[in-house]
């Protein structure tokens, strides 16, 4: 078997969506008019939009012996990715709870890990081998920030291209930025690292400037419907979101273009580029409605970038 390009370190959620006019109170049972269920977790959303981007994936994670864990494994066989992933015995698979208003699009949401929340630099040690033949690690912030940290040091030590997409957003180690070639959060997680809001150009370049300034390779912020700043010593471009498109379910959009980045990168594509292809994968993903379930194929993102 080719070895992977793409290693992603990161946990799977099943998203469990209730559809209501309004929450419960506390002690009440409310009838709902909706439910669907289905994969999730950013770091499992990006192995799929980078595996349908056209990259060699494995996923590495941790999941339990369950119903949920039966649909992580589904889910990753259907989209042709390896699976690096250890069961545990005691703990199960992640699960997020998601209210959601149809009417207004208003949600609430509750993300356990599970099993995944265990995941420990030991674990990440145990896949060293899968990270060092891979061209591009990512990982994020859902699963315990050590394991996190020493997949970046693994990367960087190997050469590896490391990205750490920094979701969710807490305070973060010295130690950290150094390891990352490129620090890929959106605009809120921006602002909770540099205490910057990235509500204009100018001002994403002050928040790249402190990252680059922590050790950060490259600063890639995502701004939401204005595009991707690309921001590094020598360059800054903000590369202009996908036009001409409808978006109707922004959910996942930040999980497609890490993926569709990625993918693009361990391609061999240049890093601006790279972020063009990122761009139209989370363009696309934004006209449809889910996560994991909207991510493009390769031939539709070829497609838009044509
Ligand atoms: P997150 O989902 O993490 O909050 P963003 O909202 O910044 O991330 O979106 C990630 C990327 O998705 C953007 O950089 C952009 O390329 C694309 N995107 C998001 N919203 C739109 C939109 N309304 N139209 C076109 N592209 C969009």
């Amino acid at each position: 078997m080719t070895a992977a390009t793409v290693a992603i370190l990161g946990i799977f959620v099943a998203d469990t969506a209730y559809m209501a006019s309004r929450l419960p109170k506390i002690g009440e049972t409310l009838i709902g008019s909706g439910f669907v269920i289905g994969p999730g977790g950013k770091g499992s959303n990006q192995a799929v939009a980078a595996a349908r981007a056209g990259a060699k994936v494995a996923f590495l994670s941790k999941i339990g012996k369950d119903t949920f864990g039966d649909l992580a494994l589904a889910t990753w066989g259907a989209e042709g990715i390896e699976p690096k992933v250890a069961v545990s015995q005691t703990d199960g698979t992640g699960a997020a709870f998601i209210f959601v208003n149809p009417q207004t699009g208003e949600n609430a949401i509750i993300v356990y890990p599970g099993a995944a929340g265990t995941l420990g630099p030991a674990d990440v040690e145990a896949e060293a081998a899968t990270i060092r033949a891979a061209k591009v690690f990512v990982t994020q912030l859902e699963q315990p920030l050590p394991a996190a940290e020493r997949g970046l040091e693994i990367a960087k030590a190997a050469g590896v291209t490391a990205i750490l997409n920094p979701a969710p957003a807490f305070p973060l180690p010295d130690t950290i930025w150094p390891l990352c070639d490129y620090v890929c959060p959106n605009e809120t997680e921006a602002a909770m690292l540099t205490g910057i809001d990235p509500d204009s150009d100018d001002a994403a370049r002050a928040a790249g400037d402190a990252l680059l300034a922590r050790g950060a390779g490259c600063a890639l912020i995502t701004l939401g419907a204005r595009g991707v700043l690309y921001h590094t010593a020598a360059t800054s471009v903000v590369v202009p979101a996908m036009t001409g498109i409808t978006a109707i379910d922004t959910t996942g959009a930040g999980d497609a273009f890490v993926g569709g980045f990625s993918a693009a990168l361990a391609e061999g594509r240049d890093p601006v580029a790279a972020v063009r292809f990122g761009c139209a994968t989370a363009g696309l993903s934004v006209t449809r409605k889910g996560a994991a379930a909207a991510m493009p194929s390769r031939a539709e993102i070829d497609a838009l970038l044509d």
